[in-house]
């Protein structure tokens, strides 16, 4: 087996997980990725031979568990946990909300991270040290309406986060939460319809109004995330634990009401 680092990367088959997966390996680290959608799965292992990559949806307990096993088998050892599948769940008034909307969204957001996790840990322990990333979002660090479920579920991952660096900082497990702003591509392209939608206006004029949330004026790319991910992974980040780190141009709120 070989010597190299070797980093689970979740939701990694496409977006921002899948940026951080080109980065890792770039880096000439192992790269197992788990996705839920089975085609992004097929196109990444296509595009990426020399890592490897399983369907697994991250809210269903026993597919985790067969992830991890899989992992460990093949690799016998992990050395970074990137936590990042996240849904953004429905975009309404609380009182408009489905509670199988919220109980999916708090599924894939909240109870996915901890299945990784927990299966990690030991791995990581075994390892003697590493780290975990905890892909958060702005949301985590301010309120966002017509976001209640994926709002609540990254605040709840900053406390997730916060408690393992300090379960896990004697073992030199290093874990600390990435939190983005809107990054370009289809994801929150969805996100802006459904707010446009929502308050009947056009979908370019709730860009323009994201856009002005930041100091710097813009989104950013899935790239910029991937940077910092493998910063926070590496010796280079070797004294950063317990941190919430946004890479979002500087969010100065997320209040989007127009009146
Ligand atoms: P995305 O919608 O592009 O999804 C990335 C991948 O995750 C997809 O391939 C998808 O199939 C997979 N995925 C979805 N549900 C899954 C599940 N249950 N189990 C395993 N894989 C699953 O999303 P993204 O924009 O790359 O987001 C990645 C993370 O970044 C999420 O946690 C998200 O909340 C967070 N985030 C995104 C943005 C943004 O603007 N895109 C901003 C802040 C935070």
């Amino acid at each position: 087996m070989s010597t190299r680092p070797v980093a689970v990367i979740t939701g990694g088959a496409a977006g921002i997980g899948r940026a951080i997966a080109d980065r890792f390996a770039a880096e000439g680290w192992q790269v197992h990725v788990c996705d839920a959608d089975p085609e992004a799965v097929r196109r990444f292992q296509a595009e990426m031979p020399s890592c490897s990559a399983s369907v697994t949806d991250v809210s269903n307990v026993s597919q985790v568990d067969a992830l991890f096993d899989d992992v460990a088998a093949r690799y016998g050892r992990l050395d970074v946990l990137v936590n990042n599948a996240g849904i953004a769940g429905p975009t309404a008034l609380v009182e408009d909300i489905a509670p199988a909307d919220w109980e999916r969204t708090v599924a894939v957001d909240l109870n996915g991270q901890f299945y990784c996790a927990r299966r990690a840990v030991p791995m990581l322990k075994a390892a003697g040290g590493g780290s975990i990333l905890v892909t958060a979002s702005s949301a985590a660090l301010f309120g966002c309406p017509l976001r209640a479920p994926y709002t609540a579920c990254k605040w709840a991952l900053i406390g997730f986060m916060k408690t393992l660096a300090m379960e896990l900082g004697p073992h030199r497990i290093r874990v600390n939460a990435i939190c983005p702003g809107s990054v370009r591509g289809p994801r929150i392209d969805g996100v802006i319809e459904g707010d446009a939608k929502q308050r009947g206006l056009a979908a370019a004029e709730i860009r323009r109004l994201y856009e002005r949330q930041t100091s710097l004026r813009s989104f950013v790319d899935a790239e910029d995330i991937a940077n910092a991910a493998f910063f926070l992974a590496s010796p280079q980040g070797a004294m950063i634990s317990g941190q919430a780190l946004g890479v979002d141009g500087h969010t100065e709120s997320l209040s989007n009401w127009l009146d």
